[in-house]
């Protein structure tokens, strides 16, 4: 299979999650007989039928922190990937809060939806894990639920940088080095620096220091969808001479030639 990246969802923050502006399904990865799905939110199995995606092939899910537009619909997932736990398969990679919960929050995974995966890992930055030829590293993140992290997926082909939801930290470049494409959330636009996420400007400062070969921006709060994501994306570009592209709901990527294309089908179809 081609490796693609098919974006379920590109919005984040209150008003567009509640208002669906925005999807919030989630970002799939399809390479060889991996499909890797990171952070499933509100409207993930509508999205994935919108966008003609099978979450059965789902291999790995990956949650990188406990906000409803990141790990919502993870049970849900779980379910529809292990056929209600009738096949026990597949393999979760969560932060520690979704996992385990935090003082006085429950964790999100139910106990049933554990049982049904054959493994349950927590993310912990810079801990390694690795299945079939893919490595996963957990990076570092600075946001509200405190055990946040990033992702950098490491295939033989290409090598991808997920930044979830942080805000810009000094070294937050290190964590991301030698990745060919960075898909960041990219909450807001140039000048609303806004605590806990990456606006415009901050995301210029990372891809500086990164330089990958490609920029995708998603994750858009009502501020950046105001400003218009395609204009940002343009002026990031301008200034950062990185291929950037605002990602769009059902955008098909191909990691390799980083040419897009809209997946957009609509549910009439069926
Ligand atoms: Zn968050």
């Amino acid at each position: 299979m081609q490796p693609k990246i098919i974006f379920l969802g590109t919005g984040g923050a209150r008003i567009v999650v509640a208002k669906q502006f925005r999807a919030t399904g989630g970002i799939i990865i399809q390479y060889d007989n991996d499909q890797l799905h990171i952070d499933p939110g509100p409207g993930s199995l509508v999205r994935a039928r919108q966008f003609d995606i099978n979450l059965e092939k789902n291999t790995v899910i990956l949650v990188s922190h406990n906000h409803l537009d990141h790990c919502n619909d993870m049970n849900a997932v779980i379910d529809v990937m292990t056929k209600g736990g009738i096949i026990k398969r597949g393999v979760l990679i969560g932060n520690k809060t979704v996992l385990k919960g935090l003082k006085d929050e429950y964790p999100y995974l139910t106990n049933h939806h554990a049982k049904c995966l054959q493994k349950v890992i927590v993310a912990e930055a810079g801990k390694r894990i690795k299945l079939n030829e893919i490595n996963i590293i957990p990076t570092k993140a600075k946001h509200d639920d405190p055990n946040t992290v990033g992702f950098r997926i490491i295939t033989p082909k290409f090598t991808l940088g997920y930044t979830s939801d942080t805000e810009y930290f000094r070294g937050m470049d290190k964590e991301y080095k030698g990745c060919d494409i960075m898909i960041i959330n990219n909450l807001r636009a140039f000048g609303k620096k806004y605590k806990g996420h990456l606006s415009s400007t901050e995301t210029v400062k990372l891809l500086q220091k990164v330089k990958p070969k490609l920029a995708i921006i998603q994750h858009f709060g009502m501020t950046m969808l105001k400003a218009n994501p395609v204009y940002e994306a343009r002026e990031i570009q301008k200034q950062t001479k990185v291929q950037t592209i605002a990602a769009t709901d059902g955008i098909h990527i191909d990691p390799i030639s980083y040419s897009a294309k809209s997946g957009q089908k609509t549910l009439s179809a069926y």
